[in-house]
């Protein structure tokens, strides 16, 4: 589903080039959770934004679904892009809208009408156990709550992929665990390749198939994770 090939990534840095990834190589397999796992600066944030693009690779290429996202116009990427989507740490949410403006807003954005939106996102709420807080805004919710929202717009848009970029970091344990299950729940349920970074190796060992370990911009290991590493 998802073939990163020899990726290196450099950005240009006040102090002289950082070299954030130095031929980096992922292959996904549909319908499986894979967790990326590493230290803070080892690389991860830079590697899941390549898969969507979010970052261009300076070297290397990017395969989702069949489509070779790194050799693409803008224009196609954008098309493309829709079947990638993405959750983050901190929600991205819009403070100004309520739950279901949050969800809805990926589908106003590419010009659905109000009954095909409302269609898509009443059926997404009930998924992710939020049909009693449509109406409130985000202030109001906490933080699972929150990461809900993110899910559900995430799926708005009917994507094959999700990415998740330490998407239960700012979360308690407890919440945590939630969030874990309702994600394991999506994978299971409406097949979706999940890709998902963390530094927490509760995560990876929880939900993930595969996993691979990166330092200083380099895997060091890839494989299952009942074989890289021993089961709680
Ligand atoms: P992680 O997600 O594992 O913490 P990152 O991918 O965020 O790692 O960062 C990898 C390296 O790239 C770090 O040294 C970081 O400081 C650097 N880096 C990340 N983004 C930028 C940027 N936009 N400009 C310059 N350096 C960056
Ligand atoms: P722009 O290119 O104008 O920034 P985008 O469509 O890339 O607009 O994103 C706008 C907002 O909508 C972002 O906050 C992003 O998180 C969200 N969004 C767009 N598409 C998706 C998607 N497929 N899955 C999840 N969120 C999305």
């Amino acid at each position: 589903m998802i073939n990163l090939s020899g990726i290196v990534k450099t950005y240009p840095g006040s102090s002289g080039p950082v070299h954030a990834l130095k031929g980096v190589s992922i292959q996904v397999n549909s319908g499986e959770i894979f967790g990326v796992i590493g230290k803070s600066g080892a690389g991860k944030s830079t590697l899941i934004r390549c898969i969507n693009m979010l970052e261009k690779p300076t070297v290397g290429t990017v395969v989702v679904d069949g489509q070779e996202l790194s050799s693409m116009s803008e224009r196609d990427l954008r098309d493309a892009r829709k079947k990638i989507g993405m959750i983050f740490q901190h929600f991205n949410l819009l403070s100004s809208r309520t739950v279901y403006d949050n969800i809805a807003f990926p589908l106003e954005l590419v010009g659905w009408d109000k009954k095909k939106i409302e269609d898509a996102v009443l059926p997404l709420l009930d998924l992710v156990g939020l049909s009693d807080k449509r109406n409130q805004y985000p202030s109001q919710l906490s933080g699972g709550q929150k990461q809900r929202v993110g899910i559900a717009r995430a799926l708005a848009s009917r994507p094959k992929v999700l990415l998740c970029d330490e998407a239960t970091s700012a979360l308690d344990p407890q919440t945590t665990q939630s969030i874990l299950e309702l994600l394991k729940d999506i994978n299971k349920r409406l097949g979706l390749t999940i890709v998902l970074i963390t530094h927490e190796m509760q995560v990876i060992k929880q939900i993930c198939d595969r996993v691979a370990v990166i330092e200083n911009g380099v895997i060091i290991e890839q494989g299952p994770v009942i074989d890289l590493f021993a089961k709680p």
